[in-house]
């Protein structure tokens, strides 16, 4: 391929390689073809590029696309796979990318998050390697949506060292710079069954695990107070009670009792600080019952995680898309682009940096799935089981962005870019 396709045709191309993945191994599917097709674009525009196996079979695939040698630099990040679809949901086919008159473009991943690929593919064909001092990498991860497994091999391989990570997920063109982590655990009760006939025999988990339950809601309330975080639409860490299995029958002491939780920490908030104190109240509660706790993590986790407000590569994605064409910090590459970005109903621009004077390697946080919501209806991991589409005209807006991001036309993005591009 010697040309780069429009980004229109670039999104169809993508959208219609499916590349579903799923926990549930019905719906699981390979992104080996829409990866490939992508490296395919990723190489027209000049990128070197390193298609990567992250399962056995060889049917999941990162992609490491590179312009320019060395450390440091700046990502550009997404994923390569979507959720499965619900067909009733559907009048078009999913995976036929179809333009409607009002605008927008209907296909499975087109927000969340294959037209963030045609923007950066767009936007990154201003550079060649000779023109970097430092690399740009495009990233396309695999299975973001259910293991996370392509972003944790990214990190593990230790294959990306950047300074700077743009995250194309859709928060409502707004510049996402935290988010809160997730933890799952499950508490474990253990008495001793018997028959209800005569309670001394027994002693019961599931008495127990309300014991336990008013704790953890004691808990809850304290953590309801403090911290808080009002940035957050929900400024506090939560904690879901979420599922509860005990016993067997009417007529025995139920033997066993387990309950799993969902914690969201606050950025500060670690998940280990919170496991430890909520193991600590709940062995505490059970205490002189002849009973025994277990906790355990369902997953590993994630933690939350914060950029600076003040930091370079947020202040520079505010400025391109807060600031107004009058303002003569800014010169905008289209005239209508603030309109469009302020037409625009989905975004591509989550925004995550490493703030350090050190080239830190990426953490998971920043490759991660989480995003905070810029309003509940954006939020394509809500509505993506309903049909999904962009704006049309966001393609061309959010081109723009990541190219004035690159180049510098932000002002505070130049001491970024002086960093970044060769004198
Ligand atoms: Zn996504």
């Amino acid at each position: 391929m010697k040309t780069l396709p429009s980004r229109e045709d670039i999104l169809r191309a993508l959208v219609a390689w499916p590349s579903v993945s799923s926990s549930d191994v019905r719906f699981d599917q390979s992104n080996r073809a829409m990866v490939e097709r992508l490296a395919e674009f990723a190489e027209a525009v000049g990128f070197t590029v390193r298609v990567m196996p992250v399962s056995a079979d060889g049917q999941k695939l990162n992609l490491v696309a590179r312009i320019g040698e060395g450390d440091g630099g700046l990502v550009l990040s997404g994923h390569t796979d979507t959720v499965p679809w619900d067909a009733s949901a559907w009048s078009t086919d999913p995976f036929a990318l179809e333009a409607t008159d009002d605008g927008r473009l209907y296909g499975l991943g087109s927000a969340d998050m294959k037209g963030f690929f045609a923007c950066a593919l767009h936007a990154a064909r201003a550079f060649s390697a000779g023109s970097l001092k430092r690399p740009l990498t495009l990233l396309g991860t695999a299975d973001e949506e259910s293991s996370m497994d392509g972003a944790r091999a990214l990190v593990s391989e230790g294959v990306v060292r950047a300074s700077y990570a743009v995250i194309g997920e859709p928060t409502g063109l707004v510049p996402v710079r935290k988010h809160k982590g997730v933890a799952m655990q499950r508490l474990r009760v253990t008495g001793r069954s018997g028959h209800s006939s005569d309670p001394s025999l027994g002693r019961s988990a599931l008495e127990g695990m309300h014991a336990v339950i008013g704790a953890l809601l004691g808990y809850r309330d304290e953590l309801a107070v403090a911290p808080r975080d009002d940035s957050f639409a929900v400024p506090v860490t939560t904690m879901n009670l979420g599922r509860i299995a005990g016993g067997d029958s009417p007529n025995r002491i139920c033997g066993s009792c387990e309950l799993d939780i969902d914690l969201r920490p606050l950025p500060g908030v670690s998940i280990r600080a919170l496991r430890e104190e909520l193991s600590r109240r709940s062995v505490e509660a059970i205490a002189g019952r002849e009973l025994s706790l277990v906790v355990e993590e369902l997953f590993d986790g994630v933690p939350a995680f914060e950029t600076a407000a003040d930091a370079r590569l947020v202040q520079a994605a505010e400025e391109a898309i807060y600031a107004t064409p009058d303002d003569p910090l800014v010169n905008w590459a289209e005239s209508d682009l603030r309109a469009a970005f302020v037409a625009a109903d989905l975004a591509h621009v989550t925004v995550e940096s490493q703030t350090t004077q050190t080239e830190a390697r990426i953490t998971p946080a920043l490759l991660t799935r989480w995003f905070t919501p810029a309003a509940p209806g954006d939020r394509p991991s809500y509505s993506q089981r309903l049909a999904e589409s962009l704006n049309a005209d966001e393609l061309a807006a959010v081109e723009s962005l990541y190219r004035n991001t690159l180049t510098g036309r932000t002002v505070s993005w130049r001491t970024v870019t002086a960093y970044l591009l060769a004198r």
